[in-house]
This record gives structure tokens, sequence and C-alpha cells, in this order.
């Protein structure tokens, strides 16, 4: 298929364009390489530089685009707190120039990166997708009403999309993985100062209702993820909006995480308590049965071992690179 992948310059459209042309298809990728990196685009890509809100018209109006993968977004909880009208431009205006330019141009088959945090503080776990919705922040709440606006472009104008709400990605596939130039991520954070990029870590707060106080998160191996995506775009039924929970279903507090990070990379990582972040919620644990069970979704990757290892071999390679760049100039 011809193929719109919005954010594939970022750690997750990346990996996710990188599988879809593994798997034949022909990738166009929208980013404004406002947070993503040119370098992680695969080579056989095209890539049209800017927003989704200047350029989705002008790109599926080529015509012969079968299909959209959503990824560009504002996506970092605790800048939405702080600067909604971000999230609110980028994220919501953006996702409404796409639809409105995939039903103009009779586009029949979208895949949506949604997210956990449109479900807020759960009352329970693991969270299948019939739970309330009651976003704790911004960005949640922009993804939620983003879901809200595909399912009515979906039942009035015969779209087939699938919302795909991740827990926590992360992970690395083969030289893709988190590489921002402001990290914010708990395993990459951790694992730069495993590479003594960093003097410690910051746990926001150990007096959360966990066993441990400290958040508890799903994390989700980046490739299994991708592979979602693939199933997801292969499925899709016109004029129905799917949404999917992806996690690995079991969740890992902020210590423990930290502790895998200790044992895999054989550094001691100092962590100091800090105050908690605003619009975090405590426990975030998917059910991801339903995708499985509908789509024959088959993640291989997860425990948490892996996961940080993955992420650990990106890291250093990441860390030599640098090192003979700034060698070089
Ligand atoms: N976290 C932390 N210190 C950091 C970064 C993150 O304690 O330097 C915690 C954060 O409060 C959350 C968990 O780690 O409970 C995962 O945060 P991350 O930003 O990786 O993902 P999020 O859950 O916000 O999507």
């Amino acid at each position: 298929m011809k193929l719109l992948v919005t954010g594939g310059a970022g750690y997750v459209g990346s990996v996710c364009a990188a599988v879809l042309v593994e798997h034949g298809h022909e990738v166009i990728i929208i980013d404004d390489l406002s947070t993503g990196n040119r370098e992680a685009i695969p080579a056989e890509a095209e890539l049209v530089e800017g927003s989704v809100r200047e350029k989705a018209a002008e790109v599926l109006g080529r015509g012969g685009i079968e299909g959209v993968i959503h990824f560009a977004a504002r996506s970092l909880v605790g800048e939405s707190v702080l600067k909604p009208e971000i999230y609110w431009q980028d994220n919501v205006l953006g996702s409404l120039a796409l639809l409105d330019a995939m039903r103009e141009n009779g586009v029949p088959n979208l895949v949506f990166s949604s997210t956990a945090a449109t479900y807020g503080e759960p009352e329970q776990v693991p969270i299948t997708e019939d739970m309330p919705t009651a976003p704790t922040n911004p960005y949640g709440a922009t993804k939620l009403a983003i879901d809200h606006a595909i399912t009515s472009y979906a039942h009035a104008h015969g779209i087939g999309a699938t919302s795909l709400r991740y827990f926590n990605v992360a992970g690395a596939y083969g030289s893709i993985g988190e590489n921002r130039e402001v990290e914010t991520h708990l395993i990459p954070l951790v694992l730069q100062v495993a590479l003594g990029h960093r003097e410690k870590i910051f746990i926001f707060g150990d007096d959360w209702p966990t066993a441990d106080g400290t958040p508890v998160r799903d994390y989700i191996h980046i490739r299994d993820l991708a592979d979602a995506h693939v199933l997801a775009l292969e499925t899709n039924q016109p004029g129905t909006h799917r949404i999917y929970n992806l996690g690995s279903g079991d969740g890992y507090s902020v210590r423990e995480v930290i502790e895998m990070c200790r044992k895999v990379t054989g550094h001691p990582i100092p962590a100091e308590i800090t105050e908690r972040r605003a619009g975090d919620p405590a426990t975030l644990i998917a059910s991801s049965e339903k995708i499985k069970h509908e789509l024959g979704w088959n993640p291989t990757r997860t425990d948490l071992a892996t996961v940080v290892q993955d992420a650990w071999n990106f890291s250093r390679e990441l860390g030599d690179r640098a090192h003979s760049a700034a060698r070089v100039r």
C-alpha cells in the first residue's frame, strides 16, 4: 500500500515506518522535525517537511494514498500541563486537518497513535477499553478528543480506523531508539546516568498509593508495538472505529525499573526522591486481551529485562556515535 505516516521521524513513528517498509509498503512521511530525527527516517521513505496542519491536504491531495498512520503529536505529560495551548493546537487541530484531508480525498484507512493517558487514574487495573476515560492531563485530553473525532468521521464518512492506546513504550529496534533533544522519559534518563551523562536519576515522589510508593507503569517494547500497527492497518473495516490497548500486561514501579537498569548495565545508578510531577497517575497497567483476541497480536518481547537491554544497547551505540561525531568536529 501507499501510506502516509505522520510523525515518521519520531521514536515510535520511525520504527513503525521501518517495519512498514519491511512489509513492502511505500511510505511518505510528514514531520516538522521539531522533536524527531531526520536520520531515523528509513532511506526508502519520502520526507515532506512541515506540520500536519500545513501539509496533510497537499500530500493526500496528490492521490493514490490508501492509508494513514498518524503519530505526529506533542506527547509530554508535564509540558502539556504547563503549556496546554500547544497541545490543543498541534494535536487536535493537526488531527482535524488530517481527517478533513482524508475525507476530501477519500482515503479509507487510518491507524491513530492514542494513549493510556486517555483513561486518567483508573478505578482498577489492568485497564480494559470499556473503562471510563477521564484524563488527568491536557495531553490525554487532546488524544481523547481526537479519538472522539475519529469515531464520528469513521461513522459519517466510511473511514476504517483503529486507535491504539499505548502504555509506556520503550526499548529499541535496530539503530532506532529514544533519542530526543530534551529527554523526559524514565528508561532513557536512567540509562543516561549509567552512561555517565547524568549524575543521578530523580524519582518523582515516593508517597504514591503503590507497593513501594513510586508510580507503576506498563512498559511495552517498541517492536511489539510496531507489529500492532501493521495488523490494525491490514484489518481496518470501513465505517468502524476500533480502540485497542497496547501494553505488556505487567506493571513495574519506578524503583523496579531503576533496579532492572542497574542489573542490565552493572552501574550503581544513584537515585534521589524529589517532588511528584504534575499530571502523573499512580498506576497504569494495560489489558491487551482485546487486540490479542480480535487481531491475533502476539507480543514477544514482554519482559522488562529485554526492553531495558535493547534500550541499553541503543543508548551505548548513540553514545559512541556522539563521541565519533565530536572527534570529527
Ligand atoms: N519518572 C521519574 N523520574 C524521571 C522520569 C520519569 O520518576 O526522571 C517517573 C514518572 O513520574 C512516571 C514514570 O517514571 O511515573 C514514567 O514516566 P515517563 O515520563 O517515562 O512516561 P509517562 O508515564 O509519563 O508516559
